[in-house]
């Protein structure tokens, strides 16, 4: 864990801020900077404060996790509340012995009942205010220590993609095809599912975020799995989408659009694009196509130890300029009501002369073809 390095490189966005010492709750963000792997239920997640200075970093947590900071975090001074110290009175002594007079906190990430007791715990001595989002901004670059933990976590979700592919027969419910990929990534290595796995088919595949069901799978419906494991922290996310049987022709058609339009995207992307541009070459294809009004979501999102992260290649958010070092999906989709959904996602490395594409399962209509694929 290249911890010195990234905490160098907050220092310097610090400076050009002008902010001499922030404060990082998000727990994605805590252990990009310190290692420190302890989660706790959201939305009151407390189980850490980073306490970042010019020249000093603490980590301040409570008893029940003192002993794994300690472990994980060599680089930081870790401090424990608890025993009738509340982490606010920790966070204002440690502020003070350091002299911390302006600290930023992380607007995005704070909720307001944790903003407001730290604004009060510190009124006297120190400035609290909102910080830009700088820890989220160095996160969008990956350094070759996460590329090599996004590959990993790409590489476990594609097994278990090819265990569903040939799991996976008319009969199956969603739900069992769910649990399948749970159970597959908790017993090859990884330490959960990146999200809940969408395994869904038919009429339940044209909603893009679909709940898996009870319901069978049909011999003549396209199963979309859309999937991610969870590696060492770092989040895969990968959709295929596949007919079990004979599957009609106006699906076919779909398909081949949505696979057309993903292509273009993956081809057409290079730095300096804006994430919206590529939205666009794919949101033309598609619309070119007959089927604009379908492509009812963003073309993709960020990737790291977050499932979903800056930047975005959307229409509305996609102002982020792409830059060599970030990963993010390719993840055009067609929606027809009442009749199926499809949607193709990969994961890309953008490099100085355009996309690597991480993901190298089969991307086929038909199972029968997946599967002679990947026996090749
Ligand atoms: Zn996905
Ligand atoms: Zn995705």
């Amino acid at each position: 864990m290249s911890v010195a390095a990234r905490l160098g490189r907050l220092r310097a966005a610090m400076a050009a801020a002008e902010l001499p010492a922030l404060l990082v709750s998000q727990p994605d963000s805590r252990r990009y900077l310190s290692g420190y792997s302890a989660t706790d239920i959201p939305p009151r997640e407390s189980s850490g404060y980073l306490l970042i200075t010019e020249d000093r970093q603490f980590l301040l947590t409570d008893p029940r996790t003192a002993a794994l900071a300690e472990q994980e975090c060599p680089d930081y001074e870790v401090r424990t509340y608890g025993g009738g110290v509340r982490m606010t009175e920790l966070l204002r002594d440690t502020a003070s012995t350091v002299g911390v007079r302006v600290l930023g906190f992380d607007a995005e990430h704070v909720p307001y009942a944790l903003w407001r007791a730290v604004t009060e715990a510190l009124e006297k001595t120190t400035d609290v205010k909102p910080a830009p989002p700088l820890v989220d901004e160095l996160r969008m670059i990956k350094d070759a220590e996460e590329i090599a933990a996004l590959r990993a976590s790409i590489a476990l979700n594609e097994a278990a993609f090819a265990h569903l592919a040939r799991t996976v027969h008319s009969g199956s419910t969603e739900l069992e095809l769910a649990w399948e990929m749970e159970n597959f990534v908790r017993t090859h290595g990884g330490e959960d599912v990146s999200f809940p796995p969408i395994t869904v088919a038919g009429p339940n595949s044209a909603i893009p975020h679909a709940v898996p069901s009870g319901r069978p799978v049909q011999a003549d419906e396209l199963v979309l799995f859309d999937i991610g494991a969870k590696l060492d922290g770092y989040c895969s996310d990968m959709t295929r989408t596949v007919g079990i049987g004979t599957v009609r022709d106006r699906l076919r058609e779909v398909w081949d659009v949505v696979l057309g339009a993903q292509l273009a995207a993956e081809d057409a992307v290079r730095p300096g694009m804006t994430g919206a541009e590529v939205d666009d070459i794919a949101r033309q294809y598609i619309t070119k196509a007959g089927f604009g009004e379908r492509f009812i979501h963003g073309l993709g999102h960020g990737i790291g130890l977050e499932i979903h992260e800056p930047p975005w290649l959307t229409q509305t958010r996609g102002t982020d300029v792409l830059q060599p070092g970030m990963v993010f999906s390719i993840e055009p989709g067609v929606y027809l009501p009442d009749l199926g959904g499809v949607r193709i996602e990969d994961l890309v490395l953008l490099t100085e002369n355009g996309a690597e594409v991480l993901s190298g399962s089969p991307k086929k209509f038909l199972l029968s073809e997946v599967l002679l694929d990947l026996d090749r």
